[in-house]
C-alpha cells in the first residue's frame, strides 16, 4: 500500500521504518489525511506478521510542528456552525472529535508491537504527544532538536494524551512547568526529564531506534504494567502536599487567572494521576473540549496561530508581483536601530552594506553586531562559525556608492526631516532602477518623507521595534504613492528575516505607537487622579499586559515622550494634548532629571545590579494619593484595555489598519496587548460590540471624553456586527465569526 504522506520500508529484521514526509510542505503537520494514513499504517503493521516493530521518523529537517492550520480552522468553523443549530449536540460532537487523535495514539501504544520515535528535529505539540505514545524515543543530539508542548501559548493544552503521559514519565513539578509555560526542551533536557530514552548523534538516529527494538523493547507503556508507580509517588505524598496546594497560587501569580488552559493542565494532571490511565485520558478529553468551546482558545488560536501564520505567509502581499531575491540590502545609519537591522538581515543570510556618516561611525555599528554575536555564541544560540558567517556578511562603509546594487535600502538615521531628506537624495543618486527605499522612522509620516524622493512609488516605511532581534513584529507603512512592488519587496524582506508584518496606511504614530501612547496616557491620568503607582502597574499586569505602563514609559524614555508631546502641540495645536500630561512629563524631565531607564531614573529607580528596580518614591508626592481601598482594580484594568481597544477601532474607522487580523496580531506582538483576548479588536468582538460601547460610555462618564465610543462602534453595536464580520479578512467563502 502506498501513502501520500508516509513511506514505509521494512528491513530484513522486520522493522518497518515509517518516514513522515508530506509532499508540497516544508514541515510535517497533522491533517485529517495524515491521521487517516497513520491509522491505516498502524492497522497494516499490526496485521503484517513479518513486521516486528516500527520506527517512526521524519523525512524533513524538522520532525513536525504539530497541528495544521486548516485542521484547526475547520474544527472551529464546524463547531460554530453546529452550535448555532444545537449547542449540546455540537459539544458532544466536539468531544468525539477531540478524542480521535488521543484514541489513535492509545491504539498505537497498545498495538502489541514496539514503536520507537526517532526524533530528528523540532518536535512540537501533537507530534511530541505521538512520540510519547511510542514505546521508545530516541532524539538526535543537535541544536535543531527542540521538544515542546507549546499549546498553552495559543490558549489550549496538550489534548492528545500529553498531560497524562508527561505526568507519568517525569515528576509533577517539571511536568507542570513544561506544559503551563510551553517551554522548549533540548534533547538533553528531555532525556534528563525521562521524556526520551536516548540522545544519539543525528547520523545514528535510525540505527539506534532500530536497535532498541532488536534489544527487545517491550511494547507496553510503563503505566500499562502491573504495579506502575507515578514518578515521585503521585498525589498523596509529602512532596505532593508541598506542590499541589501552592500550584494554583503560583499559576495565578504568573497568569492573573487569564488563561483557563493553564489551569486545565493542573486539573488534568491532578485528577488524572489519581485514576487509571484510560480514565485520565477521558478527563483530559473533557477539559480539552471545555477549553476549545471557550472564548479564550478561540481568540488566541485565531490571532496567534491562524492570523499570524497567514500574515507571515504574505496574506497582504499584492498579487502578480515576482518574488524578490535579496542579493544585497543597504542600511543607512549605523546607530542603535540601524546596527540591529543590519544584524537581523545578515542573520537571514543576506549581504548587508552598513553606511554611516564616516567610517568610524559605520565601524561602530558593526561593533554592535559583534557584541550581539558574542552574546548569542555565549548563550549557545549560535556556534562560533555561524556567528562569524553573519559578521562576514556585514560591510561597514561611508561610501554610498556601495548601495548601487542593493535590492532594498533601509534608512535608520536621526529622526530629523532634514537629515532624512539629505539621506534620501544621496541614496537615490546611486540606487539602481527598481530598488526600493524604506524608512524606519517612528514618527514622521511616510507620505511627507516621500516628497523628497524622485520615485515615491518605490518609497515605503518599514518600522522595526526595539529590541529588533527579539521583537517579532514589523509595521510596513504605505505612503500615498507607494506602489505594489515596494509593498511586495518589503513583505518579502520581512518574511526573509522571519518577522510578522502588518501593513498600515500612513498616519501619525502608525498603528502600534498610537495604541501604546494611549496606554501610557491612561497611566498619566491615573497618576494625576492619585492612584497609587504600584496599583497602576499591577492593574496593567492583571489585565494581561506584559509590562506596566510606567515601566514601559521608562524603557521608551520619558524625554522622548516629552518630545512627542511637544511635537504634537507644534503640529496640531495645544488642544491635541492634555495639558496635565505635558505638565507631568515636563516636570519629570526638566525639573527632576528623570529620563527613564537610560539615566537610571524614571518612574522607577534603577539601582546598580543585582538590586532590582523599584518605583520612585517621589511619584507619590506629585499628586494627593487616593486610599488603596478606594481604588477599584477591575476598573483600572478595564480602562487600560478599553483605551487601547478604542484606539485600535479608530484606526480601522480611519482606514489606517484595514484588516482586523493585523490590528489584533499587531497589538499582541507590538506591545503585548492581553494575549488571552486575541488582540485589541478581538477584545471588543469577544465581549460584543454592544457591551463594549456600553462599557466605553460608562468609562467616558466617569473618566473623560477619550473613552467615548466612535460613530463606527455605535453603528456596529446597533447592527449587531463584529469587526471580523464587517471587515471579514477571509472573504465571504469562509466563516468569520
Ligand atoms: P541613533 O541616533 O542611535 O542612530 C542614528 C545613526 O544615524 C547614527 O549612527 C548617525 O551617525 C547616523 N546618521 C546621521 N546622519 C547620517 C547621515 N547623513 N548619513 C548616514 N548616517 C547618518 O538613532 P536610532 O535610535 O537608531 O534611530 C534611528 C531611526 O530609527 C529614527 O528614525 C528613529 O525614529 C527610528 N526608530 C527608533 C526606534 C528606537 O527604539 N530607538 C524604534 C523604531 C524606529
Amino acid at each position: 500500500m502506498t501513502y501520500r504522506n508516509f513511506t514505509i520500508e521494512t528491513d530484513a529484521d522486520g522493522i518497518a521504518l515509517v518516514t513522515w514526509d508530506m509532499p508540497e510542505k516544508s514541515m510535517n503537520v497533522f491533517t485529517a489525511e495524515v491521521l487517516q494514513e497513520l491509522a491505516a499504517i498502524l492497522d497494516a503493521t499490526v496485521a503484517d506478521a513479518a513486521v516486528k516493530g516500527v520506527v517512526f521518523t521524519s523525512g524533513k529537517s524538522t520532525f513536525s510542528g504539530g497541528a495544521d492550520l486548516s485542521m484547526i480552522k475547520s474544527m472551529f468553523s464546524f463547531y460554530q456552525e453546529e452550535s448555532a443549530r444545537d449547542p449540546d449536540a455540537a459539544a458532544a460532537k466536539l468531544f468525539e472529535l477531540v478524542g480521535q487523535m488521543s484514541g489513535l495514539y492509545r491504539r498505537i501504544e497498545t498495538n502489541g508491537k514496539p514503536w520507537v520515535a526517532a526524533i530528528n528535529g523540532t518536535c512540537m505539540g501533537g507530534a511530541l504527544e505521538l512520540s510519547l505514545a511510542c514505546h521508545g524515543r530516541v532524539a538526535a543530539d543537535g541544536k535543531n532538536v527542540k521538544l515542546a508542548l507549546p499549546e498553552v501559548k495559543v490558549g489550549i493544552f496538550p489534548g492528545a494524551g500529553g498531560t497524562q503521559r508527561v505526568a507519568r514519565l517525569t515528576d509533577a513539578q517539571s511536568a507542570l512547568q513544561m506544559m503551563t509555560t510551553g517551554q522548549s526542551l533540548t534533547a538533553q533536557r528531555a532525556k534528563a526529564m525521562n521524556l526520551v530514552h536516548q540522545v544519539v548523534p543525528a547520523a545514528d538516529l535510525v540505527t539506534a531506534a532500530k536497535q532498541m527494538i532488536k534489544d527487545g523493547l517491550k511494547p507496553v507503556a510503563p503505566w500499562d504494567e502491573r504495579g506502575f508507580k507515578v514518578p515521585g509517588g503521585g498525589i498523596w505524598t509529602p512532596a505532593a502536599a508541598q506542590l499541589w496546594p501552592a500550584a494554583p497560587a503560583v499559576l495565578r501569580r504568573e497568569t492573573a487567572g487569564n488563561y483557563p488552559a493553564a489551569l486545565a493542565i493542573l486539573k488534568c494532571v491532578y485528577e488524572g494521576l489519581q485514576v487509571p490511565f484510560d480514565t485520565g485520558l477521558r478527563i483530559e478529553q473533557r477539559y480539552f473540549t471545555e477549553i476549545l468551546r471557550g472564548k479564550v482558545a478561540f481568540a488566541m488560536i485565531r490571532s496567534l496561530f491562524i492570523s499570524m501564520q497567514e500574515l507571515g505567509k504574505g496574506a497582504r502581499r499584492p498579487a502578480g508581483q515576482p518574488k524578490t531575491e535579496f542579493t544585497k540590502v543597504g542600511v543607512v545609519g549605523a546607530g542603535f536601530m540601524g546596527a540591529a537591522v543590519a544584524y537581523v538581515t545578515a542573520a537571514a543570510g543576506i549581504p548587508v552594506v552598513l553606511v554611516d556618516r564616516d567610517q568610524e561611525a559605520a565601524d561602530k555599528g558593526k561593533g554592535h553586531c559583534e557584541e550581539t554575536v558574542k552574546g548569542a555564541v555565549g548563550k549557545g544560540k549560535l556556534s562560533a562559525d555561524e556567528g562569524k558567517a553573519i559578521l562576514d556578511l556585514i560591510t561597514p562603509t561611508a561610501d554610498y556608492a556601495a548601495l548601487s546594487d542593493a535590492t532594498l535600502v533601509i534608512e535608520a538615521v536621526f529622526e530629523d526631516r532634514d537629515v532624512k531628506k539629505a539621506v534620501i537624495e544621496a541614496v537615490e543618486a546611486v540606487l539602481s532602477q527598481g530598488a526600493i527605499f524604506a524608512s524606519n522612522t517612528s514618527t514622521l509620516p511616510i507620505t511627507g518623507l516621500a516628497k523628497n524622493s524622485k520615485r515615491p512609488a518605490d518609497f515605503i516605511g518599514i518600522h522595526f521595534f526595539s529590541p529588533v532581534e527579539k521583537m517579532m513584529l514589523t509595521e510596513v507603512i504605505l505612503g500615498k504613492e507607494t506602489g505594489d512592488r515596494a509593498l511586495a519587496v518589503a513583505l518579502d524582506y520581512v518574511a526573509k528575516i522571519r518577522k510578522t508584518p502588518i501593513v498600515v496606511n500612513d498616519t501619525r504614530g502608525f498603528y502600534v505607537n498610537r495604541c501604546v501612547l494611549r496606554y501610557m496616557a491612561e497611566s498619566y491620568n491615573m497618576l494625576i487622579e492619585g492612584v497609587p503607582p504600584v496599583m497602576i502597574e499591577n492593574a496593567a499586569k492583571f489585565a494581561g499586559m506584559p509590562v506596566g505602563p510606567l515601566a514601559l514609559n521608562d524603557e521608551v524614555a520619558i524625554d522622548l515622550s516629552l518630545k512627542i508631546l511637544k511635537a504634537t502641540v507644534a503640529d496640531l495645536g495645544e488642544k491635541a494634548v492634555d495639558p496635565r500630561h505635558l505638565e507631568l512629563v515636563t516636570r519629570l524631565v526638566e525639573q527632576e532629571g528623570r529620563f527613564g531607564r537610560k539615566n537610571g531614573k524614571g518612574f522607577y529607580d534603577y539601582p546598580p545590579k543585582p538590586a532590582k528596580k523599584s518605583l520612585w518614591p517621589g511619584l507619590k508626592a506629585l499628586y494627593p494619593q487616593q486610599k488603596p481601598d478606594d481604588v477599584d482594580m477591575d476598573v483600572l484594568k478595564e480602562r487600560f484595555l478599553v483605551t487601547i481597544a478604542l484606539e485600535a477601532a479608530r484606526t480601522m474607522e480611519e482606514g489606517i489598519v484595514t484588516d482586523p487580523r493585523e490590528a489584533d496580531v499587531g497589538s499582541i506582538l507590538g506591545f503585548g496587548f492581553a494575549p488571552y483576548t486575541g488582540g485589541a479588536l478581538s477584545y471588543i468582538d469577544g465581549m460584543g460590540v454592544k457591551a463594549f460601547v456600553a462599557l466605553a460610555e460608562k468609562l467616558a462618564k466617569d473618566y473623560g471624553a477619550h473613552f467615548r465610543p466612535t460613530p463606527l462602534l455605535k453603528e456596529m453595536a446597533e447592527k449587531g456586527e463584529t469587526f471580523y464580520g464587517r471587515f471579514n479578512p477571509w472573504g465571504a467563502s469562509e466563516q468569520a465569526a
